[in-house]
């Protein structure tokens, strides 16, 4: 087999690729989700959007992408140049580990008709998204984008880790078979405003901010679960968005970009529980239920693919996206996902 990267010297010029004098028509699936929402704040409120573009963001409401003539009537419809692939049955490590094999089937149907949709109305770029926490449980540290099929994922969450996978493995084979130029990025945890707020299903930030606001309202101890000593890189869902538009203008391979602040960001889960309860300003007790599990322990991946490309790309400080968030949170509770 021919590696990807000497197939993009010996490929006719711009075939599969973008072309820079036509504008494009972006198709965003789960364009109403927590990374959905923000990439819909950039276009719309930071310029995001060049002239003549058109950015479409598609709901389940839209179309339920589990079923093939919906995802492929939707395709019909909009027939974009471009598309973001976002919609995936998404959860926290407890939702994980109740239900991997939804995560698994769910998530390969729907990238399966996502990409085979694409490619039917001949979208040149499609950028999907990978995660983190789909990579080898043991393994070397800094995780780098070359280590994605090195080894089993973490026992939690193996359904979806298996099923983001192989998104890499389609990008793969649509260039081979088809000069198709679909890749992925690879983003840490995400958090930021329009978040999943469930405290059973949702991440670790967005519960412990329900939580905290819950046990400042009641007068009743913060219960963070595990032993807090797990250690997690945090990207703000608004960098992440920046980033991501990045990667669809700019981004020239099918081979996938962590896209992460720094190794030296990572925090400890107790750090991350002692920058909420200061952002929320509780002054209660906090306690740790090592009842619960504590999930993978680190996925510390490496941005130097990303800094090769962006050196000066400012993340913003996480006490600062932090505070945002739950100011979010508390102005928006009545209607937030919880
Ligand atoms: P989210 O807030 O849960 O949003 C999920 C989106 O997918 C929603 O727009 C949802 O539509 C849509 N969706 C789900 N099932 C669908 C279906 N059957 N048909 C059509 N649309 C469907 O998730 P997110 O956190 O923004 O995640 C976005 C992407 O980032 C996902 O691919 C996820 O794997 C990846 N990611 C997330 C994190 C994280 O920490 N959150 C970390 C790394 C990677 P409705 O609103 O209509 O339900
Ligand atoms: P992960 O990063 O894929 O493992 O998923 P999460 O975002 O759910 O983070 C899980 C980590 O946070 C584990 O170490 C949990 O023990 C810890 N944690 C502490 N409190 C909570 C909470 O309220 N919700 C969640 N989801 N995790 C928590």
């Amino acid at each position: 087999p021919i590696a990807v990267s000497e197939w993009l010297s010996i490929l006719p010029k711009n075939a599969g690729i973008a072309n820079d004098n036509v504008p494009m028509r972006v198709l965003v699936t789960g364009g109403s989700g927590l990374v959905g929402r923000a990439i819909q704040h950039v276009v719309n409120e930071e310029g995001g959007a060049k002239e003549g573009e058109e950015w479409i963001f598609l709901s389940s409401k839209d179309a339920n992408l589990l079923n093939t003539e919906e995802t492929m009537a939707v395709f019909e419809k909009h027939r974009p140049t471009h598309v973001i692939h976002l919609a995936a049955m998404v959860g926290g490590l407890f939702k994980n580990m109740k239900s991997n094999l939804d995560f698994w089937r769910n998530n390969i149907y729907i990238n399966d008709n996502v990409l085979k949709a694409a490619h039917a109305v001949e979208v040149v770029r499609v950028v999907s998204c990978l995660s983190t926490c789909i990579f080898p449980d043991k393994t070397t540290y800094p995780i780098d984008e070359t280590m994605i099929h090195n080894g089993p994922p973490h026992e939690s969450n193996f359904g979806y880790s298996y099923a983001k996978r192989m998104l890499d493995v389609y990008n793969r084979a649509y260039f081979e078979q088809h000069q198709r130029f679909y890749t992925s990025v690879i983003p840490t945890n995400v958090f930021g405003p329009h978040d999943n707020f469930n405290i059973e299903d949702g991440h670790v930030l967005p519960g412990l901010i329900h939580k905290t606001y819950i046990a400042k309202k009641e007068g009743k101890p913060l219960v963070v679960w595990g032993s807090g000593t797990p250690r997690r890189q945090f990207i703000y869902s608004l960098d992440l968005a920046r980033l991501f538009i990045w990667v669809l203008r700019d981004y020239k391979e099918v081979d996938p970009i962590i896209l992460s602040v720094g190794e030296e960001d990572e925090v400890s889960i107790k750090e991350a529980a002692e920058a909420v309860v200061q952002a929320l300003d509780f002054k209660g007790e906090v306690v740790y239920d090592t009842s619960k599990s504590d999930g993978q322990f680190k996925k510390t991946a490496s941005n130097a693919k990303l800094r090769r490309h962006l050196p000066d790309f400012t993340f913003t400080p996480f006490d600062q996206a932090l505070k945002e968030t739950c100011d979010w949170f508390v102005a928006n509770y009545d209607s937030a996902r919880k």
